[in-house]
């Protein structure tokens, strides 16, 4: 749709307290928002302090800093999807990995109730750019560029994150992207940068020396480690474009909750009702900490490439700590978030208070305080892309989030606004797209190849 068409599209249906339409100016700090799926602040905080994650450190110090609550929830495609459009699990439709009933469908964008914020801000003539997000296949039409994640029904026992694959459609937005965006899918699988990245979170770890449950520990944990390389490598690329700056960038990783779920019981032995022998913590006591370290690379990198003066967000969307502590060892997960402990949210930019919640973080005193719900990121975006948020919305306000993160002589010179919905004339959900079983061969395949790193496998 042309932006006049587009525009008058809009005065139709939101009336005139609606979009802002083709005259809208692009904001003048464009905004970033960085998520790490569970990253829970009992582990940041120390490496925080050891200068183990300086850029994390960097952003607290000169912005606000606290706990994000997950509001009960705990499973990473609603809330993700709360984050991206402000509303509760019964409102956006996407309440699980899977459709209830007794056909079980991975959730896809189709199913989605309502626009997220890269389909608002589209209306407004911004431009978005989304990497890695869940519940974003197949792309929907923007303002913009997407590279959205797709997971197959037969990930199912084995892990959940997304990653691209080359035979299904939809992965891109615009769909030629694809073209430019493949050839680093395939780069980062290449055996031998696979083996780099597995040496480098694993240590010199021998494959072949592991017993079942480890090796399983470490083979589906590789697979998530690809597709985080694959999907900010895309983001670096994607931010390097000459051809128009985002007004919006979202960017998901996942490394920092899957090493939570397979390796906690090396992170807190003491937890656990079985022993952890020296041996096994010697091997993974470190790798949670390598996640977390690897996730704070890729946020330096996002932000170095990310257009200048952002306001920058990086939040979780739920924590984490020890879990199923009285099970077998053998027993895959030892760390989980079922119920749905806070996350982390940190502020820093133009628009936002300085050394505000960071302090107990910075000398270790405690843990930062709840300043908001992950219903308040959604309208803070809208309040910062100076788009109104919607009354349906769970907090159009953006509740204590805003009221204590942005700075008070800049609510007060712009008052958030407010219309009565973003979603008239939306499409209307489906079921989600079922993808042949292609999706789950192209991921066997690639589980089986990580199972031979090093020479393992069987
Ligand atoms: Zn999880």
């Amino acid at each position: 749709m042309s932006r006049v068409l587009r525009a008058a599209f809009c005065f139709c249906l939101a009336g005139l307290a609606g979009c802002g339409g083709e005259d809208r100016a692009a904001p003048e700090h464009p905004v970033v928002l960085i998520g790490f799926d569970g990253l829970e602040w009992s582990v940041a905080g120390p490496l925080i302090r050891a200068g183990r994650m300086p850029h994390l450190k960097a952003l607290i110090e000169r912005g606000v800093a606290g706990a994000l609550d997950p509001q009960r929830e705990s499973l990473s495609p609603v809330i993700w999807t709360t984050i991206a459009t402000g509303k509760h699990k019964k409102d956006h439709g996407i309440v699980d990995f899977l459709t209830p009933g007794p056909k079980k469908i991975p959730f896809t964008s189709e199913a989605r109730q309502g626009k997220a914020l890269w389909n608002i801000a589209s209306d407004y003539g911004l431009k978005s750019l989304v990497v890695g997000w869940w519940i974003t296949w197949p792309a929907e039409a923007i303002d913009g560029w997407m590279v959205a994640p797709y997971s197959s029904l037969g990930q199912n026992d084995f892990n959940w994150k997304g990653n691209m694959s080359r035979d299904i459609e939809g992965q891109t937005w615009p769909p030629e992207l694809f073209q430019e965006v493949w050839p680093i899918a395939e780069e980062v699988a290449a055996p031998k940068n696979l083996a780099r990245l597995g040496g480098e979170l694993f240590g010199a770890v021998d494959i072949d020396s592991l017993g079942a449950m480890e090796k399983m520990l470490v083979t589906q944990t590789l697979w998530s480690v690809a597709a985080d390389e694959t999907y900010l490598r895309a983001l670096l690329h994607l931010l390097g474009r000459k051809d128009g700056r985002p007004d919006l960038t979202l960017f998901y990783d996942g490394g920092t909750d899957v090493s939570g779920h397979r390796f906690w019981r090396y992170h807190e032995p003491e937890r656990f009702a079985y022993e952890v022998t020296p041996d096994e913590i010697a091997r993974f006591g470190e790798v949670i900490h390598r996640f977390y370290e690897q996730a704070d690379q890729y946020l330096g990198q996002a932000l170095a490439a990310a257009p200048a003066g952002a306001n920058v967000i990086v939040c979780s969307d739920h924590g984490f700590h020890a879990d199923f502590t009285e099970k077998l060892p053998q027993f895959g997960f030892s760390g989980h978030h079922l119920d749905g402990p806070p996350g982390v949210i940190v502020l820093a930019g133009p628009a936002f208070r300085q050394g505000v919640g960071g302090d107990v973080v910075l000398s270790g005193t405690g843990q930062p305080a709840r300043i908001g719900s992950v219903y308040d990121v959604a309208p803070l975006l809208l309040y910062l892309l100076d788009i109104p948020a919607g009354r349906d919305m769970q907090s159009p306000d953006g509740g204590n989030l805003l009221r204590l993160a942005v700075r008070p002589e800049q609510l007060e010179s712009r008052p958030h606004e407010f219309i009565r919905s973003h979603d008239v004339g939306f499409r209307p959900a489906k079921m989600p797209t079922e993808v042949s079983g292609e999706a789950t061969e192209d991921f066997m395949e690639v589980l089986r190849r990580l199972g031979y790193l090093g020479g393992a496998g069987e």
